[in-house]
């Protein structure tokens, strides 16, 4: 919600419902931020990690950086579109899946959880690849096709693959469930390390790409569609005292979809 503007800040009255994301501020002026890579700038500023906010009651945001919450969107419900959400969507972009193809997703947790709202919307089939049989009865509520262990093999060959668990011993398993010239796009900021694997399994024209960062444009088309289908977010919410405990609660696979914090008390 606006609380106040700065001197020059006309975007949003007060009183406006906004969400501020992880890509914070970007100089505007680098190659990258020229030709509408923006998510690459050379000198970013991010939400909670560069800058101040995230656990906070308040942030400074520039304008051009914030996005009005779509009307339908309780608070709550809305907090995790801001995240998991734009880069489960640019990851679903970047795998270049249209309707009628087969993805994959391993791990499912906030961020497959939103996206596969949005697969499913562009009659994608989607195959579930994930540890904790919570996350694949999740999966199979929201539309799965399939939904088996990690390392379990998908029953059809996969035009596409996302990684969002940062497991880098997951890359060669997804590269062997690919069609030839499948896309496998890795959607976390870390990932452990790849183990080597035989040049086989890339070979055939597939393709292995990560995901940094999202661009504004992302974020928009993104709030867009998630208000047209609308994506239900599932939500475990945490008052932000205990913000450790979510933190924990996630590491330790206990979160189904995503946890939000409650800044008021
Ligand atoms: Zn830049």
């Amino acid at each position: 919600m606006i609380e106040k503007q700065g001197e020059n800040a006309r975007r949003f009255a007060v009183g406006t419902r906004v969400g501020v994301a992880w890509l914070h501020e970007t100089d505007g002026v680098c190659e990258y931020c020229r030709s509408g890579a923006e998510n690459l700038c050379d000198n970013p500023t991010f939400t909670g990690y560069t800058v101040d906010g995230g656990y906070a009651e308040y942030i400074v945001a520039p304008e051009d950086f914030v996005y009005a919450i779509p009307a339908g969107f309780p608070d709550e419900q809305a907090a995790p579109l801001f995240c998991a959400g734009i880069i489960g969507f640019r990851s679903l972009r970047l795998s270049g899946v249209k309707a009628g193809a087969r993805l994959g997703f391993y791990g499912f947790g906030a961020a497959a959880h939103v996206a596969i709202q949005v697969a499913r919307h562009w009659g994608v089939e989607v195959f579930a690849c994930t540890r904790d049989v919570r996350h694949q009865k999740l999966a199979l509520e929201l539309g799965a096709a399939w939904a088996g262990s990690t390392f379990d093999e998908p029953p059809k060959k996969l035009d596409a693959a996302i990684v969002f668990a940062p497991a880098g011993e997951i890359v060669p398993t997804a590269l062997k469930a690919l069609k030839k010239s499948g896309a496998l796009i890795l959607g976390g900021i870390h990932m452990s390390a790849i183990p080597s694997f035989s040049y086989e399994l890339l070979y055939q024209e597939r393709m292995i790409r990560s995901v940094a960062n999202n661009t504004r444009q992302d974020g928009e088309d993104f709030l867009r569609v998630a208000a047209e289908i609308p994506i239900r977010t599932h939500v475990q919410i945490y008052p932000l005292r205990e913000a450790n405990r979510a933190l924990n609660a996630l590491k330790n696979d206990a979160i189904s979809g995503a946890a939000v914090l409650r800044i008021a008390e």
